[in-house]
């Protein structure tokens, strides 16, 4: 386990100074963000919130896949959630690759087939945004009052751009 030990020890020095005791799981500031799993994304910081403001759903791509809209639901009804961010980014690895192009990278990383691996790349990723928001918005479990946005994150400016 000593893979681990770098981490742990950084751990232990931000519960040491930190205090994240007597937080409930609400989002205090009342955003809930789908974002992409991207390295160069700061969720909370690029809209300058913090620890227990925001609940935050990522995957590749920063797609409203059904879990996203589970998470969602449950952020809207049991956890503060008022304003939903929608935000992909430049220059993402799922909107700038076909799937057999990244397929083909994978099983040559893995040394193997890698067919069976679904990957959902963005063909068009304006067109996407507009089909996550429309999903968010007319969701029958999220009311119209809960404001919904898209965005588009500059990974090299640090830019929101909001485009929906
Ligand atoms: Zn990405």
């Amino acid at each position: 386990m000593d893979s681990f030990d770098d981490l742990i020890a950084a751990n232990e020095a931000y519960a040491a100074a930190h205090d994240v005791s007597g937080f409930d799981g609400v989002a205090r500031a009342g955003v809930a963000i789908v974002t992409c799993m991207d390295s160069r994304i700061q969720p909370l910081e690029m809209v300058g919130l913090g620890l227990g403001d925001a609940k935050i759903f990522r995957n590749p791509g920063g797609r409203v896949t059904p879990q996203a809209l589970e998470a969602l639901v449950l952020g809207v009804h049991l956890l503060n959630v008022s304003r939903v961010l929608v935000v992909p980014h430049t220059r993402c690895a799922v909107a700038s690759n076909t799937e057999a192009e990244l397929r083909r990278r994978v099983a040559e990383s893995a040394g193997g087939d890698a067919s069976w691996q679904p990957i959902h790349v963005v063909a068009d990723q304006d067109e996407a945004l507009a089909e996550d928001v429309r999903k968010v918005r007319t969701h029958p479990l999220i009311p119209d009052t809960v404001q919904v946005g898209g965005f588009v994150y500059d990974v090299d400016t640090g830019l929101l751009d909001q485009r929906l």
